[in-house]
């Protein structure tokens, strides 16, 4: 019998984590007949009862699995340390709010049945989410994709299933920080687009906030382009012609003295904020392409691992 894996990352979620388990319990009931299944939760680092319902609910029923994190590392990291465990034909990535419906599940792996082997989650329409961060999506994937070799499909998230072969590729991927959804995207094989609904979130609060927010999208777009490192050439290059236009406009009007002015006051100012500006911003894209080269080149686990249940 073909198995399904549902990997699910939770952080603060003890107020989802019942009804999570609940509904996509019964969603995988229903077709029990023809696949066998198991409920991944990675607990992220959070410190209220998330871990304590989850302990429950994995006593009661052994298709349900728990790793636990040592601390907070990121839902990044929390879904890669989930698929390094599933054991399923399909795997089936989806967030703990219940924002993507599980009920969509069997639709889905009709078309994993018809050969599809990534099938992502295209949001339609998105309930409940603020107009600041339907902009910012929006921003960030025209950005990406402008600035990236790769495609990322728009208004996508990391809810899809995808087939065991990929998640193999992308589990011996040797990169620390990865970037899932543009990964996936990385690697080809066959990928279907399936169109949701994104709902409200169950309860709570969104745990995104516009650090992580921001973190997750310079991730996105430093691991799939090195374009920003290019575009710091433009400016160079686009300084060093103003600042000789700037040298041919002071030499002749030394000569042809078109001014009494303290003599290149002004151009020395331009030039030097302009210049000083253009390498502040050069060094500090160049410094985050560093930053990464150093962090991957410590090789220190995505995550740590401080309890598994049932696994
Ligand atoms: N999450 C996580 N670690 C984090 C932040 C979020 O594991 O540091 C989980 C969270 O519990 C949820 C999923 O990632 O299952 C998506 O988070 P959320 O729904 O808050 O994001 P949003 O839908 O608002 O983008
Ligand atoms: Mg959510």
């Amino acid at each position: 019998m073909k198995k399904i894996s549902v990997v699910i990352p939770m952080y603060y979620e003890e107020q989802v984590a019942d009804e999570c388990t609940n509904r996509v319990t019964k969603v995988l009931k229903s077709i029990k007949d023809e696949y066998d299944y198991e409920i991944i939760y990675v607990n992220d680092g959070s410190k209220d009862k998330t871990l304590e319902i989850l302990e429950k609910q994995a006593k009661k029923d052994k298709h349900i699995k728990v790793i636990s994190f040592s601390r907070n590392f990121g839902h990044q990291a929390a879904v890669t340390a989930g698929l390094k465990y599933v054991t399923g034909d399909a795997i089936v990535i989806m967030d703990a709010d219940l924002q993507d419906p599980p009920e969509l599940i069997p639709d889905m792996l009709k078309e994993w049945e018809n050969g599809y082997e990534v099938i992502y989650g295209k949001r339609k329409k998105r309930d409940g989410e603020s107009a600041f961060k339907l902009l910012t999506a929006k921003a960030f994937y025209s950005t990406i994709n402008k600035l990236s070799d790769i495609d990322i499909p728009k208004n996508t998230g990391d809810f899809r299933l995808v087939d065991r072969k990929v998640v193999d590729v992308v589990n011996t991927l040797p990169e620390h920080n990865k970037f899932l959804r543009g990964l996936f995207s990385w690697v080809g094989f066959n990928q279907y687009a399936y169109e949701y609904e994104r709902k409200e979130r169950f309860a709570g609060e969104t745990k995104y906030p516009l650090k992580k927010m921001l973190k997750l999208a310079s991730d996105g777009i430093i691991s799939f382009s090195t374009k920003p490192l290019k575009i710091v050439g433009g400016f160079g290059i686009f300084s060093v012609i103003v600042s000789i236009l700037i040298l041919i406009y002071s030499i002749l009007s030394y000569v042809f003295k078109w001014n009494n002015l303290t003599a290149g006051w002004t151009s020395m100012m331009c030039t030097m904020t302009f210049l000083g500006g253009m390498i502040l911003i050069s060094l500090w894209m160049i410094g985050e392409y560093i930053a990464r080269i150093y962090d991957e080149a410590k090789d220190r686990p995505q995550y740590i691992i401080k309890k598994t249940i049932n696994l």
